[in-house]
């Protein structure tokens, strides 16, 4: 069976990693799809996102990784897929979750949405927070994999945003 599990990865987190590893347990193959949206603003291209995704995912021989900037129904049904993980790190989280799964339910309603508990240690991480500790130089190690670390610095960097705390 073959499922994907969609979102804007920017960046990838211990809490993304821990339901792709997860989900690549429970499912033959699954697809990481990476969200690119014309009208949000990421911190990392999408080709940024999947570089540090693919790396991340290595490991799993059953996970690929690509790009979508389409409606993601429409990507699903062009891929032959239609189960979405989402995963789900409290009440607040899984209102908004359930309420997209029906949105993907009315455009299309062979779409099974499957909701994936994080686990305990990682429930409080959250890109947009991890993005702004990393802005401010703050200690991102235990949130993020030493990689995207990394990539959060150089870009913070190259951003002038660090030269401008000084
Ligand atoms: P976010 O900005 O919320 O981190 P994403 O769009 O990148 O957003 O999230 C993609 C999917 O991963 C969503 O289903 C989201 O609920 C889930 N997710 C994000 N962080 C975690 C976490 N720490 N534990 C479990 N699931 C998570």
């Amino acid at each position: 069976m073959k499922a994907a599990f969609p979102g804007s990865f920017d960046p990838p987190t211990l809490g993304h990693l821990n339901i792709i590893q997860r989900a690549a347990g429970i499912f033959d193959e699954l697809l990481v799809v990476i969200a690119e949206n014309r009208q949000k603003k990421y911190l990392f291209s999408a080709e940024e996102r999947a570089a540090m995704l693919r790396q991340l995912a290595g490991e799993h021989s059953n996970v690929s990784v690509c790009v979508c900037d389409i409606l993601i129904v429409d990507f699903l049904r062009k891929e032959g897929i239609n189960l979405l993980i989402r995963g789900v790190r409290g009440m607040e989280d899984f209102s908004y979750e359930f309420e997209l799964s029906m949105v993907y339910k009315a455009l299309d309603s062979g779409i099974e949405t499957l909701f994936m508990t994080t686990d305990p240690e990682y429930f409080v991480l959250r890109s947009s927070s991890i993005k702004e500790i990393a802005a401010f130089k703050g200690n991102v190690t235990g949130m993020v994999p030493p990689l995207v670390a990394e990539e959060l610095e150089k870009k913070y960097r190259l951003l002038g945003i660090t030269t401008l705390q000084k």
